[in-house]
C-alpha cells in the first residue's frame, strides 16, 4: 500500500481563508477587529520565526497583531506578569500567547496561569485543560486541534476507531488524547515507559506520534491501512555535509508503505498549528462580543 499524503498546508490555507471570512463579518458587525497579543522574551531564533509567522497569519486574516518583544536580560518575572495583567485587562486583546520556551530565570507555569483563561488561545491554562477534560467549551491547544481537524477531514466520523497517541505532554499528547476521546475513539496513551510500543501501535486505526525522536515509528509497527499523524519536528544531518533537514517522529519511507494516509514533515501538522491559533483568536473575540459565527470552524 502507498499512503495518501495528507496535505496540511492546503488544509491550513483553507482554514485560514474561512477564518478571514468570519473575521470580516465580525469586524463589520462590531466595529473592531479581533486582536492577538504575542509576547516573546529573548532572542531564541526558532521562537522569533514562530512569532513572526504568527504575526503574518494574524494580519492576513484581518486581525490585529500586538507584538511585545522583551529583553531576556532586563525583563524580570514581575515585569512579564505585569504585562500579562495589562493584556488581560485590554479590551482590544482577545487572545494572549506567551511564546515558549521562556528564559530559565522565569517560571513558565506562573506566567501561563496568569493569563485570563478566556484569552488563553494557546489552551495551556489548567482551567482550559480541565474544560477539555470535562467537555466544557474552552480553548484547545492548537497543535492537537489541528491534528483532530486533519483526522476528521480524512475519516469523517472517528467514532469507535482505535487510536494510539505516543507522547503525554500537556501541549500535545494529553490534549490530543482528550480530543480523540471526545470524538468517541478508544484511546491509548503511550509514553517513554510503555512496554512493547510496536505491539501497542499495531492495534491502532489512528496513530498520533508526538515524541520528539527522529523517525522512531517504523512501518512494521503499523496496522495496514492505519492513519498516521506525525507531530514530531526533528532536525537531523542532511546528506550534504554541514546541512540539516527536518524529519518527523515517523519513518516516512517505511510508514507510507503500510499506512493508508500519513502527514509529511514538513507540510503536515505544522501549518495547522498557526491556522488553529487564529481560529481560536476569532472564537475568543466572538465569545467576548457575543457574536455568532456562521461557520463554527
Ligand atoms: P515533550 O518532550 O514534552 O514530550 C515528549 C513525549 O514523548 C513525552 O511524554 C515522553 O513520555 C514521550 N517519549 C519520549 N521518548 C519516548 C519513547 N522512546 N517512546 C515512547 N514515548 C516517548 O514533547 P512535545 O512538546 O509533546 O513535542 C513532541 C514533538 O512534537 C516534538 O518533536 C516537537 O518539536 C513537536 N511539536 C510540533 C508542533 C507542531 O506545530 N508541528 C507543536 C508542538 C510540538
Amino acid at each position: 500500500m502507498t499512503a495518501r499524503i495528507i496535505d496540511g498546508k492546503a488544509a491550513a490555507a483553507t482554514l485560514r481563508t474561512e477564518v478571514a471570512v468570519e473575521v470580516a463579518r465580525f469586524t463589520a458587525a462590531t466595529g473592531r477587529a479581533p486582536g492577538l497579543a504575542v509576547v516573546l522574551v529573548g532572542e531564541d531564533p526558532a521562537s522569533a520565526v514562530y512569532v513572526r509567522n504568527k504575526g503574518i497569519a494574524t494580519r492576513e486574516a484581518g486581525m490585529l497583531s500586538f507584538e511585545h518583544k522583551l529583553d531576556a536580560e532586563t525583563t524580570s518575572q514581575a515585569d512579564l506578569l505585569a504585562l500579562v495583567d495589562r493584556l488581560n485587562a485590554d479590551p482590544a486583546v482577545d487572545g494572549i500567547l506567551v511564546q515558549l520556551p521562556l528564559p530559565p530565570q522565569m517560571d513558565a507555569d506562573a506566567i501561563l496561569t496568569r493569563i485570563d483563561p478566556d484569552k488563553d488561545v494557546d489552551g495551556f491554562h489548567p482551567v482550559n485543560a480541565g474544560r477539555l477534560a470535562t467537555g466544557l467549551p474552552g480553548f484547545v491547544p492548537c497543535t492537537p486541534y489541528g491534528c483532530l481537524l486533519l483526522l476528521r477531514a480524512e475519516l469523517g466520523n472517528l467514532s469507535g476507531k482505535s487510536a494510539v497517541v505516543i507522547g503525554r505532554s500537556n501541549i500535545v499528547g494529553k490534549p490530543m488524547a482528550m480530543l480523540l476521546l471526545a470524538d468517541s475513539c478508544t484511546v491509548t496513551i503511550a509514553h517513554s515507559r510503555t512496554k512493547d510500543l510496536p505491539a501497542v501501535v499495531r492495534q491502532a486505526d489512528i496513530v498520533v506520534a508526538a515524541v520528539g525522536r527522529a523517525e522512531m515509528v517504523k512501518g512494521d509497527w503499523l496496522k495496514p491501512g492505519a492513519i498516521v499523524i506525525d507531530v514530531g519536528i526533528n532536525r537531523v544531518p542532511a546528506s550534504e555535509p554541514g546541512k540539516t533537514r527536518l524529519v518527523g517522529d515517523v519513518d516516512f519511507a517505511s510508514a507510507s508503505q503500510v499506512a493508508s494516509a500519513i502527514t509529511p514533515v514538513p507540510g503536515g501538522v505544522g501549518p495547522m498549528t498557526i491556522a488553529c491559533l487564529i481560529r481560536n483568536t476569532l472564537v475568543s473575540a466572538a465569545r467576548r462580543e457575543n457574536f455568532k459565527l456562521e461557520n463554527p470552524l
